[in-house]
């Protein structure tokens, strides 16, 4: 709970959930249309309602700009992306290594290692600036008690001070970074953790659909060597998009749908499109 109301908070925005005739959809406000970035409108065929999709809510035949419906069928949506949050759980539990890498960049060895040095290199710097601190005050002592001339004394003073400047700008700079990473390592246990919670799931929920996924991008169909094509692009909570190494015996979802006019569409994850 805590986890999804952080998420929730994260994203910052409540969703639509209801369209312009009253009826939603789970997918309501999670559909972009990948060309012109427009929200996806629910719809559902007047002579079928059994058959329900979205398309483009800025399409050129309704007065919009853009150029093509991206019309995307429901039962197709569910499947695919059942298939592909399953597919990922698949990824962080049983390679957890590998899926750390590709949601932040390398392995959590790497980001250890990197943070390990970074933190033994802020503990130098604090030292070297406490130090700094002690050293001026020694050489206040000397001019005070006059040891140390005037002149020497505001040379060996400026000197310090430039340091110690040049030392907290360091300091700050590297404080910053550690953060960052940390950050960033909570953010993907926490997503490892919300993904895990649904190992067992075997229909998708609206409850799902909003912890998991931040947007889909939905592009129209293509016909690609004479196979109807449709392909989207999902991005996760917490972590954005995922691509899953083709060499990890993690299949992609096989998912075809057969649409109005009699077409199959297969589905083809963003990765692998031209
Ligand atoms: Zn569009």
């Amino acid at each position: 709970r805590a986890v999804y109301e952080q998420v929730q908070q994260k994203r910052g925005k409540i969703r639509k959930r209801r369209t312009n005739n009253g009826e939603h959809n789970m997918f309501s406000g999670l559909l972009v249309c990948a060309d012109c970035g427009s929200n996806l409108h629910f719809h559902f065929n007047q002579g079928n309602p059994e058959i329900k999709y979205f398309n483009c809510s800025n399409y050129k035949g309704n007065r919009g700009t853009c150029t093509s419906t991206h019309y995307v069928r429901v039962d197709f949506l569910e499947e695919v992306v059942l298939g592909e949050i399953r597919r990922l759980m698949k990824f962080a539990s049983l390679y957890e290594d590998e899926f750390v890498k590709a949601v932040i960049g390398h392995s959590k060895q790497a980001e250890q290692t990197d943070r390990k040095l970074k933190e033994k290199e802020l503990r130098t710097l604090l030292a070297r600036d406490k130090e700094l601190d002690g050293l001026f005050e020694r050489i206040y002592e000397d001019n005070v008690s006059g040891k140390l001339s005037d002149d020497r004394f505001a040379k060996m003073s400026r000197r310090y001070e430039d340091e110690q400047k040049e030392l907290s700008e360091k300091i700050k700079k590297l404080r910053s970074e550690i953060e960052k990473q940390s950050s960033r390592s909570m953010t993907t246990d926490m997503f490892i953790g919300l993904v895990r919670k649904y190992t067992r799931a075997r229909k998708l929920t609206p409850r799902m659909l909003n912890e998991l996924i931040e947007k889909i991008e939905v592009f129209n169909a293509e016909k690609i060597d004479g196979v109807w094509e449709q392909r989207l692009r999902i991005h996760y909570n917490c972590v954005g998009t995922i691509e899953i190494p083709t060499v990890l015996p993690l299949p992609i979802p096989e998912v075809s749908v057969n649409t109005r006019k009699g077409v199959v569409v297969n589905y083809a994850p963003c990765e692998l499109a031209v």
